[in-house]
């Protein structure tokens, strides 16, 4: 069967940010979006063909190649947005916890109280994978119908060997969007164990080897600050995942400083999240190495706390994304258009930098670079047709008119 080979034509702009992938994300400007008036974008069935104006011959692309047309009225089109940090899969959920956040509790003190992140993780693991599938997958098509075409998803609410399998499960069984998963099972300390050091042993040696065995997942994400995992518990998941051939993300130094973000970033970590409390020196050291720097600053709005560096890491040559961090307790909000519109107010990032965030910088982060993230030939066949102009995302928070073209059209 041949492929069936389809040409968009009629949008008034396309930026295909190819300029941002031949930077590797860092310091992108306006002028990396590459900007294309009456773009021509033509895809197979995977994989994008070519992508340019009217005024360039693209008419052998098509050689020996049944295309049809699809014409578009005006608008602008974009590579798909990434969403690179997310907890979309859990029990339940913590709107009565807000009012105590509201009265003045702090986000341990409410965990103190039974709230946290244990009370997901009863309500989760109480979930049959059939209920927990069934919202995740509404979640999912939410973060759809805002432009993702790649979605991360983690474990993390089950921390048992058969409630993190079953979460892995469900994001096996999630449809529309690309998802990757990532093992969370050190996110917390489950009731059942009293040290960290005796839990991270327990996953290291009893939980990983299995979901490694099943396939389930091949990266591993940890989360290292105070009252939670320390700098050594990370070391020793880093060398777990490292014989399996894992990648490595983090969430730290969220709360409190723990120099986790920098270790992360000197040893190979594919991202490290949040990254609110660095030193001037971890700062420069971090905005020069390979890991991409997660931005979460949905997070650091819901718990009123402060916002990562993002403006220092990024005039220091840092890889900057944003994500939604989407969960149930420190960031309720699935809204992709109110993370930019955050970045661009509470860190002071451009525009470019947005949207270079959401897209090439946040498939870096999952590996997925060289498939997402731009628009360029041989790239995964997907984009969105936004009705609206540029300078309409990210502005005010509302969702945008939007359809996919491609693969998940
Ligand atoms: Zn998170």
């Amino acid at each position: 069967m041949t492929a069936s080979v389809v040409i968009y034509r009629g949008a008034d702009e396309a930026l295909s940010l190819h300029g941002v992938a031949a930077k590797k994300g860092r310091q992108p400007k306006f002028e990396d979006l590459n900007l294309i008036k009456k773009p021509v974008f033509i895809t197979d069935d995977h994989q994008i063909l070519f992508i340019g104006s009217e005024d360039e011959d693209w008419s052998s692309v098509l050689k020996n190649k049944e295309a049809h047309q699809v014409t578009l009225s005006g608008g602008l089109l974009l590579p798909g947005f990434v969403e690179a940090h997310t907890h979309l899969v859990h029990g339940g959920d913590r709107k009565d916890e807000f009012e105590m956040r509201i009265a003045g509790k702090s986000y341990e003190e409410i965990a103190q109280a039974g709230g946290g992140i244990a009370s997901t993780l009863k309500k989760t693991r109480e979930a049959t994978q059939s209920e927990l599938l069934e919202s995740s997958q509404k979640s999912l098509d939410f973060f759809k119908s805002q432009g993702v075409v790649c979605c991360e998803v983690k474990s993390g609410y089950g921390l048992n060997l058969e409630d993190e399998i079953k979460i892995l499960k469900v994001i096996e069984r999630l449809e529309g969007t690309h998802c990757v998963s990532t093992f969370l099972g050190l996110h917390s300390l489950p009731s059942e164990f009293t040290t960290f050091d005796e839990y991270t042993n327990f996953v290291c040696t009893e939980v990983l080897p299995k979901v490694q065995a099943e396939t389930l997942c091949r990266r591993a994400d940890i989360f290292v600050d105070r009252g939670y995992f320390e700098l050594a518990h990370l070391k020793q998941l880093s060398n777990t995942i490292k014989k399996m051939g894992w990648d490595l993300t983090l969430h730290g130094d969220q709360l409190s400083a723990q120099g986790a973000s920098l270790w992360g970033a000197q040893n190979g970590a594919k991202s490290v999240d949040h990254a609110v409390h660095l030193s001037d020196e971890e700062l420069k050291k971090i905005a020069k190495s390979e890991a991409v720097i997660m931005a979460l600053p949905g997070a650091d709005f819901y718990l009123d706390l402060a916002y990562p560096r993002v403006r220092e890491l990024i005039d220091h040559g840092g890889k900057v994304a944003l994500a939604t961090d989407f969960n149930p307790g420190s960031s309720p909000t699935q809204n992709i258009d109110f993370i930019g519109l955050l970045a661009r107010l509470k860190m002071k990032m451009s525009l470019a930098e947005v949207l270079a965030a959401y897209t090439y910088n946040a498939a870096s982060a999952l590996g997925l670079e060289n498939k997402y993230g731009s628009l360029e030939v041989g790239k995964s066949a997907n984009a969105i047709h936004f009705e609206a102009g540029l300078t309409d995302l990210f502005y005010d928070g509302s969702q945008k008119k939007l359809q996919h073209l491609g693969e998940l059209k």
